[in-house]
């Protein structure tokens, strides 16, 4: 049986009196990839922002492994321990040297060694090609190693899943490949992760499960493989096309 990991249901949004998700239910199972597309202001980065806490919502139900959680509830602060977020800007300490940017969490949120935390980081880094920047600052990086590194940021916490938002969306071109590997590796390792991309090859690779949203509604919810050959709805085609 598939291990549920994350599961949503009628959650409802509004901004004021806006509103912005309409019933959204879904469930990602761990080690799953989960891609959210839809056109610009379909509410994809609300929607990751309530999964992590970040926006409060009016109605419905979050459970995370099973367990019911309430934006103020003591286990939503332990949910959000174990979930890593990275965002379209790399929001780095620029005052911070690269390895103090990784070790923050880990040392004064998690109460690692100071030393079994830098060995970490150190790996990780290496793992993404970056071990020599461990002592630069933000600002001697391109926006593509920065990025990188918030993905290593993200990663040094532990979490169980992670939330992609357009990760790649300012980067340069030649700089957006790099960054994609890195997730894909994640994929492999059966990392459990919700994307938000516009990078179509790339979300092909990579989605176990699309969710196609428009105005805050879920219009389809279709296996990756399905969906960029043969979406089922009019609206998620006509989308694809304009990706082109
Ligand atoms: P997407 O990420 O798919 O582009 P968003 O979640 O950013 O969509 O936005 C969904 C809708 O909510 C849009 O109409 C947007 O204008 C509105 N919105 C987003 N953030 C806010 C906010 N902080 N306050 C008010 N409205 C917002
Ligand atoms: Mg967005």
């Amino acid at each position: 049986m598939a291990d549920e990991l994350l599961r949503v249901e009628n959650l409802n949004k509004a901004y004021g009196d806006q509103p912005v998700l309409h019933d959204i239910n879904f469930e990602v199972n761990t080690g799953e990839v989960l891609v959210l597309l839809g056109p610009s202001g379909s509410g994809k980065s609300t929607l990751i922002r309530c999964l992590n806490g970040l926006e409060p919502y009016q109605s419905g139900d979050i459970y995370f492994k099973g367990d019911h959680v309430t934006p103020s509830s003591k286990n939503w602060q332990k949910l959000r321990q174990k979930i890593g977020m990275v965002f379209q800007s790399y929001d780095l300490f620029p005052n911070l040297k690269i390895m103090d940017n990784i070790t923050l969490g880990p040392i004064k949120v998690q109460k690692q060694a100071k030393n079994v935390a830098e060995k970490e980081a150190l790996a990780l880094l290496d793992s993404v090609d970056l071990a020599d920047y461990a002592q630069k600052y933000p600002r001697e990086l391109s926006g593509g190693q920065k990025q990188r590194i918030a993905i290593v940021r993200a990663l040094a916490l532990h979490p169980e899943f992670m939330l992609f938002d357009e990760v790649t969306a300012s980067l340069d071109p030649e700089m957006v490949r790099g960054v994609l590997e890195i997730m894909l590796d994640l994929a492999k390792q059966k990392m459990t992760m919700i994307v938000v991309t516009h990078e179509m090859n790339f979300a092909h690779q990579i989605a176990n499960q699309v969710l196609f949203l428009e105005e805050g509604r879920i219009l389809e919810s279709t296996p990756g493989a399905q969906f960029f050959t043969d979406p089922k709805t009019d609206r998620a085609k006509e989308f694809l096309q304009s990706m082109d």
